[in-house]
């Protein structure tokens, strides 16, 4: 099946980071983009920055482990941009600790935005999807999936979303929508330099280690995300589903 004509994407976590990124390129790809992240102001960034660019796009700030706040922003979405009928699940978070000083508010938190905030935006955006028999879900996984010292939450997190879009891809597959997982290797954000300054070392320092490991030889950046995401979510993607895609500069799985 062809793309409909209406093509609007929504991209959470996106006022910065891979998240940003995602959307500015989802932009350039000729969607029109739904910024959201929990703080309106920030997503009015990259929203602005998009539309300096000659791109169409709408700042909205929700939290996506709020049901309310989901429905209201796929809802806004789609009475001032059309029909949503790609989502990039992205928003994310880290509280990383050993198991044994991890905390009940540690493990809810980051199982909470990352699952159920894939599962509130899924469940609100594939409506608008199997209404047009077309769509495309992103939902960003990691290499920690795989397991890290210090990411007892994070990795199981990021292992649900590898089953929760293989699940979305069985489900969905019937009315054209897909549903892949990008799984990022090391890639220079905030949230990269805040696990530096978590253990202490130079954010320089940090990104040569991860280097050392990395099979290309350089860190990866968030428009690796970006242009990885921008063929998942594209019309000629449309065989391939339920795939989780390292982009880690090596294999990681
Ligand atoms: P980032 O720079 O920390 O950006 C994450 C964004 O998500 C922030 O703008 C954050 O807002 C937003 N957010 C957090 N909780 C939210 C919520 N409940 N509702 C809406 N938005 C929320 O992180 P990043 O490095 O770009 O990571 C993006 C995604 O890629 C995450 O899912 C992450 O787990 C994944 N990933 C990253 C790497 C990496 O190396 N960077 C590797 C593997 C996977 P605030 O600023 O207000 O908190």
């Amino acid at each position: 099946m062809t793309e409909p004509s209406t093509r609007v994407a929504i991209v959470t976590g996106a006022a910065r980071g891979i998240g940003a990124a995602i959307a500015t390129r989802q932009a350039a790809d000729g969607r029109a983009v739904a910024v959201i992240d929990l703080d309106e102001q920030a997503s009015a960034k990259t929203a602005r920055a998009i539309e300096e660019a000659g791109g169409r796009a709408i700042a909205i700030g929700a939290d996506v482990s709020d049901a309310a706040q989901v429905e209201a922003a796929v809802n806004r979405t789609a009475e001032e941009l059309g029909a949503p009928t790609v989502l990039v699940n992205n928003a994310g978070v880290l509280r990383d600790n050993l198991l044994f000083k991890m905390s009940e508010d540690d493990w809810d938190t980051v199982l909470s935005v990352h699952l159920r905030g894939a599962f509130l935006m899924s469940r609100a955006a594939q409506k608008h999807m199997t209404e047009a028999k077309w769509g495309r879900i992103v939902n960003l996984s990691s290499t920690s999936a795989l397991g890290n010292r210090g990411q007892v939450n994070y990795s199981a997190a990021k292992a649900g979303m590898q089953g929760f879009t293989k699940t979305l891809a069985i489900e969905l597959g019937k009315f054209g929508v897909t549903a892949n997982a990008i799984a990022p290797g090391f890639i220079v954000t905030d949230m990269t330099k805040a696990t530096a300054e978590r253990v202490g070392v130079s954010f320089e320092d940090f990104s040569k280690g991860a280097v050392a490991q990395i099979p290309v030889g350089r860190p990866g950046q968030p428009e690796d995300i970006a242009s990885t995401a921008s063929f998942l979510t594209s019309a000629e993607s449309g065989f391939v589903s339920g795939q989780v895609i390292y982009v880690a500069g090596g294999p990681r799985d």
